[in-house]
């Protein structure tokens, strides 16, 4: 029996009965920290009480806010801490990324997504392109799907090679949303390298999931959010990784005040203002505290552990998920897309599940079990920190009940 490893600090969904449900969807939304909840509470009791004075006063102030999340991020993508900025939401980031790295010159002019984009990465990169007066269907470009057991990371860098100088960079997702397969970083940014092409990595799936070296990789950026893996709640503050290389005026970037030295945000004179350090100078806006409070405590429930044992920990558990279900899968009732080798998937399993996939997910859930359903697929992630063997074998159980 494998125990979750911090299951007291999270408040879990509870069931029709009224006990705690095993929550399978940390892909999608992780569930509440208790650490998240106590952080929140205590910067609306701040709010109440100091009103303005909240700004500078406490610690740390709210114009510090997110000051102490940067040891963290960076430590879980395997960066420099100034080279990490919490802020916005992935989207907007990626959008504020595109701005500063998609430069066309010449012939070079596209950018190459990854096989089966997610849906707001394909529409950030392509209206990005209607910015810079390029049309879209020529200068985004998408990777071809590999056949059945093949390998994204193969197909991405085969997409490299064929594009050549005519790409300006690669944007690719670290951990595939739709079957969970994980992407070799390192690979893609030397084949990018191998071109003159920059690399930008999508983490929405891997942040919190599986271990990053994003620093030593190689890549050019990353953008996240931190409510999937992170747990740090709906609509949680993303963030953004910016390579050391690219620092300090190195390359021009979108900036707001905050993007600029605390003492120079009020300073009338932008000749004068000196930009923030390293990744915050990315910045616009002032951050929102309530997410930056709850995204704190959402990272306390990861400093004891490592993202490499975490990793280890989730995989063990969709492995036996994997095991308990060959019978299922080998009598023709459902297929595990998400690829078998380990360095090759997290904790999350795809199951192709044919037309039934929304009323499995419904029927899941009345079987205290919770998963989601994209079209004839049914995604289940086994999360080290609240998930155990108990849950694997809620989900194969009551899954069999369903097929
Ligand atoms: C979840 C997810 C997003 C979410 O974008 P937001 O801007 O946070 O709404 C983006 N890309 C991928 C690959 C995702 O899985």
């Amino acid at each position: 029996m494998t125990p979750a490893l911090a299951r007291p600090a999270f408040v879990l969904p509870t069931g029709e009965g009224g006990s705690p449900m095993s929550y399978l969807c940390g892909h999608s939304l992780g569930p509440m920290p208790r650490a998240a909840r106590a952080r929140v509470e205590h910067e609306l009791a701040r709010w109440a009480g100091l009103g303005v004075h909240g700004h500078v006063e406490g610690d740390p102030g709210w114009i510090d806010i997110v000051a102490p999340l940067q040891a963290p991020l960076a430590r879980l993508v395997g960066a420099e801490p100034d080279e990490v900025v919490a802020m916005n939401a992935l989207s907007v980031n990626l959008q504020l990324m595109l701005a500063t790295f998609h430069r066309p010159r010449g012939r070079r002019r596209r950018v190459l997504l990854g096989p089966r984009p997610f849906p707001s990465d394909l529409r950030v990169a392509a209206s990005n392109c209607r910015l810079l007066g390029l049309d879209p269907d020529e200068a985004v470009v998408v990777a071809e799907t590999p056949p059945p057991g093949g390998s994204a990371t193969d197909a991405i860098v085969q997409a490299i090679a064929a594009q050549g100088e005519q790409l300006c960079g690669v944007c690719v997702e670290a951990v595939a949303y739709l079957d969970g397969e994980r992407i070799d970083l390192a690979r893609v940014a030397a084949a990018a390298a191998a071109v003159g092409a920059w690399v930008g990595a999508d983490l929405a799936h891997a942040i919190g999931h599986v271990p990053l070296h994003l620093h030593a990789s190689g890549v050019d950026f990353a953008v996240w959010c931190s409510y999937k893996y992170l747990n740090a709640g709906p609509g949680a503050l993303g963030g953004a990784f910016v390579h050391r290389r690219h620092h300090g005026g190195a390359i021009a970037h979108a900036s707001g005040w905050w993007g600029v030295e605390r003492a120079d945000r009020f300073g009338w004179d932008p000749a004068r203002q000196r930009s923030a350090p390293g990744a915050q100078a990315w910045q616009l806006s002032n951050p929102p505290v309530l997410q930056a409070a709850a995204l704190r405590g959402a990272l306390e429930v990861f400093e004891p552990h490592t993202m490499q044992a975490l990793c280890d920990g989730g995989r063990a558990l969709a492995r036996a998920a994997r095991e308990a279900l060959a019978g299922a899968a080998a009598d023709g009732h459902l297929e595990v897309l998400t690829p078998a080798a380990p360095e090759r998937h997290g904790q999350m399993l795809a199951l192709r599940v044919g037309a039934a996939a929304t009323g499995l997910e419904t029927a899941l859930r009345h079987a205290g079990v919770v998963v989601d359903a994209r079209g004839d697929i049914v995604r289940a992630a086994f999360c080290p920190l609240y998930n155990g063997l108990d849950d694997v074998r809620a989900f194969v159980h009551a899954l069999e009940g369903c097929l």
